[in-house]
């Protein structure tokens, strides 16, 4: 087993443990521990909206919710940071920033997809072997 499935062992222990011990319990158990991982791991600011997306991927009430995120969520992030402080330190907020930043160069085929025009005394694009001013330039100008 990875060192990351062992972690993921490690923390989900309690869930574990108020299973029955049945194979289906355990693999509900450890669905539920990656959720809380994942929920951990991601931005406080992120979170309210995770937690919605949940809540409307598994159709779950308000009230549902509230009671995941007071009883499960909540004490399961804490468990994450005192089992894993290295990974909620202030530092790894860097590669968040990171990755938003990243997201905001403009792509390549955005709106302009035009080749850069040539100069006008480069060798035409065309591969004529003239210079661009004397031969696509001048074709393509309005007469
Ligand atoms: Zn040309």
């Amino acid at each position: 087993m990875g060192i990351i499935a062992e972690s993921i062992m490690a923390y989900a222990q309690p869930l574990l443990e108020d299973t029955d011990g049945s194979i289906e319990e355990m693999q509900k158990g450890m669905a539920l521990a990656q959720v809380c991982w994942n929920l951990a791991i991601m931005p406080d600011e992120e979170r309210p909206a995770a937690i919605e997306s949940l809540r409307e991927s598994l159709s779950l009430s308000d009230a549902e919710i509230e009671e995941m995120r007071e009883t499960l969520f909540s004490p399961m992030i804490s468990r994450h940071k005192e089992m894993f402080p290295l990974m909620h330190q202030p530092k790894s907020r860097n590669s968040s920033d990171w990755i938003s930043r990243l997201s905001s160069i403009p792509s390549a085929n955005s709106d302009d997809r035009q080749p850069p025009k040539p100069g006008r005394y480069d060798p035409c694009p065309c591969n004529s072997g003239k210079k661009y001013k004397f031969c696509c330039e001048r074709k393509s100008r309005p007469r």
